[in-house]
């Protein structure tokens, strides 16, 4: 398969030239930056910052500018199946039924509705604030012969590169159906590569990255690859890859992992392999105090999906004792039945204020300013952006915007709420009262949304319809 945009077609993730934005105020490291002159060069990175001075000619000129977010934990596929499961099929419906519904639609779907679906998904992630997408990606095999293992991942290229979604492609490695299992169930077979077929993969896919796209490590979860198989593959790949894997989302799994492994998910993680700033662990929902803390000293990347935690029903993450710790975290859209970062935020934070029947958790045990000084907001989205830089590249971001690519939000200063907002309280404004206060959506110094819409909305619109119509049509959703 060559590719799916059509002739002509420019990714907004290609070359553009220098240019130069003026903004009211600009979000860098916690502090707000007043009248600023940006610079950038030909690949949308920040290499100019003068603050208090007046516009020019030629000047872009934007309101306030915030860092975009960076979402480190998506299935796109499942974007189709968002609200159909939210009915009864038994007593007892949790995460382990919710799945058995996710197969069907996980087996069924071709590269072609797969690409639909994911430029109509990305464009709408991207029109709420989400400037990158780390995409968890373990359809492998298309077709009924179970054959070609790439056409699937090149659809999601083709599609973030037709979006100008920034992309960390985590094709994932899925060995067995569970602890005691040494082969995968027969609705998992599209999952399933040995190790030497996924590294082979990774080679393959290497070749097809495009512009603003790169690869990263993914195991699915502890019950679903050993870890001789991990090591395996941390041996044969570099070193400063980003390394994701689900771990301890499910109650049953920590109990499994307990009885066969003879410790928790994360407890095993942390003692036999190097945990370092590299490595993302999903969920990470079921923790102890002394994992929560091991894992926070690890430097890795806790990666949060609050709406679909909540959604699945999975359990709340023990944010206080984390960020006492120092932990670091980035948020995730997960499922997709949510897509906006906001909420992603509000959740995980009411979840913390119902679960401790306090107010603003986030940000207010390891910071050293006065208590009045904390905003959960403002926490929130740094945190999370920081954290999701991290999960996206396997790096710690540096200090300061000069060198990052400039994807920014740009807020709505004629919304009352953000209008008449001090300068502290802005995001907490944004964050948990007005998400959809965004004025316009920059990725790499190019707009790619108005008003919560993606600039191209009808035709991803199309393309949406015509994905879920094909997978209706077919019975998989
Ligand atoms: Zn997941």
């Amino acid at each position: 398969m060559i590719g799916y945009a059509q002739p002509g077609h420019q990714s907004p993730m290609m070359n553009n030239s220098p240019r130069t934005f003026h903004a009211k105020a600009i979000l860098v490291d916690g502090h707000w930056l007043p009248n600023a002159r940006l610079g950038l060069d030909a690949r949308g990175c920040l290499t100019q910052v003068q603050v208090d001075v007046p516009t020019r000619e030629g000047d872009i000129r934007t309101s306030w500018l915030i860092p975009a977010m960076p979402n480190a934990h998506c299935h796109v596929f499942q974007r189709a199946m968002a609200g159909q499961a939210e009915f009864r099929s038994s007593d007892h419906d949790d995460f382990w039924s919710w799945r058995e519904r996710m197969y069907a639609l996980a087996n069924g779907i071709s590269p072609d509705e797969l690409y639909d679906l994911a430029c109509w998904t990305y464009a709408d992630m991207q029109a709420k604030g989400y400037a990158s997408v780390c995409e968890f990606h373990y359809l492998h095999r298309s077709g009924a012969d179970g054959g070609n293992t790439t056409a699937m991942a090149e659809a999601v290229l083709a599609a973030a590169d037709t979006v100008g979604m920034g992309l960390t492609l985590l094709p994932v490695l899925y060995r067995r159906a569970g602890f005691e299992a040494d082969a995968l169930e027969p609705h998992q077979r599209r999952f399933g590569l040995s190790v030497a077929e996924y590294l082979n993969l990774l080679d393959e896919l290497g070749s097809r990255l495009r512009p603003g796209q790169r690869l990263g490590l993914c195991f699915h979860s502890l019950r679903a690859v050993s870890g001789q198989d991990m090591q395996q593959v941390l041996q044969a790949t570099p070193a400063d890859w980003p390394v994701h894997i689900h771990v301890a989302e499910q109650a049953a799994e920590v109990e499994q992992s307990q009885r066969l492994l003879g410790q928790r998910p994360v407890e095993w993680l942390l003692n036999h392999f190097e945990v370092s700033a590299r490595w993302n662990l999903v969920h990470a929902t079921h923790m102890t105090r002394a994992e929560t803390r091991a894992l926070a000293q690890s430097q890795a990347v806790a990666v949060l999906c609050p709406s679909t935690e909540a959604n699945l029903g999975d359990g709340v993450f023990p944010l206080a004792d984390y960020q006492a710790a120092g932990g670091r975290y980035a948020i995730g859209s997960d499922s997709n039945v949510e897509l906006n970062p906001t909420r992603e935020c509000q959740w995980l934070e009411y979840g913390q204020r119902l679960l401790h029947q306090r107010r603003v958790i986030a940000g207010s045990e390891h910071d050293i300013r006065p208590a009045r000084d904390i905003h959960a907001g403002d926490s929130l989205w740094q945190a999370a952006t920081r954290g999701g830089w991290q999960s996206t590249t396997g790096q710690v971001p540096a200090e300061g915007a000069l060198g990052q690519v400039a994807n920014w939000l740009e807020l709505n200063e004629a919304h009352p709420l953000l209008n008449q907002a001090r300068e502290s309280q802005r995001l907490d404004r944004f964050v948990f009262a007005a998400p959809e206060a965004v004025k316009r959506v920059w990725l790499a110094g190019k707009c790619v949304a108005v008003a919560g819409e993606p600039l191209e909305a009808e035709t991803y619109r199309q393309q949406g319809l015509t994905a879920l119509a094909s997978l209706k049509k077919r019975q998989l959703i």
